[in-house]
């Protein structure tokens, strides 16, 4: 299955060449190698001891051109920038390296209207790709956001603790004991959803937790 993946995926890209979505070179995928480099990665492995994840993982500062990037991916109809944002994850080596480790991916939901309203989950597009390109497997039936909960950035740190305490669920828990999970998201800001979301993966008999995301504030 992986391998004709590969194959329909080399066979599109010589019937339409992907162009670099910054400067429209050809040839060199959806971002070309200078334009790459121009965004300096930093592509940090943190371990972190007084959480209740084991692990933070990033690219980015949430900053410049990667903010702007993730901005347009989460409010515009831009599905195509989980391709980008992929091929980023999968160019930083070292972090690359670090996640294989891991046995799961396991995306943070988002509440199923606010899925429907946006026509896609910009970080269920992203841990699909991921999982494709890295081969750990994902899974969507796991983590359960159970009501919507205000929007997160309204509020300050204790308040989003509150707001996102009862929000989430475990499914099928033996998807997940025993193994090393990693959790994704695409922005981390004050952590408060990823805490509580460790929280009950760790409750549910998860060994280790990695929290990876694209950008930390
Ligand atoms: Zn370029």
């Amino acid at each position: 299955m992986q391998i004709l993946r590969i194959m329909i995926d080399k066979i599109l890209d010589v019937i339409f060449p992907k162009v670099c979505v910054d400067c429209g070179k050809q040839g060199e995928g959806i971002i070309c190698t200078s334009c790459f480099f121009n965004l300096h990665l930093i592509n940090q492995i943190k371990k972190e001891y007084r959480k209740n994840y084991d692990y933070l993982v990033y690219l980015s500062k949430y900053k410049d051109e990667m903010r702007s990037k993730l901005l347009k991916f989460k409010f515009y109809d831009s599905a195509y920038l989980s391709e980008y944002f992929t091929e980023l994850l999968i160019r930083s080596e070292n972090i690359c390296n670090f996640l294989k480790k891991f046995d799961l991916i396991i995306p943070v939901p988002m509440y199923k209207d606010k899925k429907l309203r946006r026509g896609y989950n910009q970080t269920e597009l992203i841990t699909k790709n991921f999982s494709n390109k890295i081969g750990i497997k994902y899974d969507m039936n796991v983590l359960k956001r159970v009501k919507s909960g205000t929007t997160q950035s309204l509020l300050n740190k204790d308040d989003r603790i509150k707001n996102v305490a009862n929000v989430f669920d475990i499914e099928n828990e033996w998807k997940i004991k025993d193994k090393n999970i990693i959790l994704f998201d695409d922005i981390f800001t004050t952590g408060a959803t990823v805490e509580v979301c460790s929280k009950i993966i760790k409750k549910a008999g998860a060994k280790k937790v990695c929290v990876l995301v694209i950008c930390k504030d």
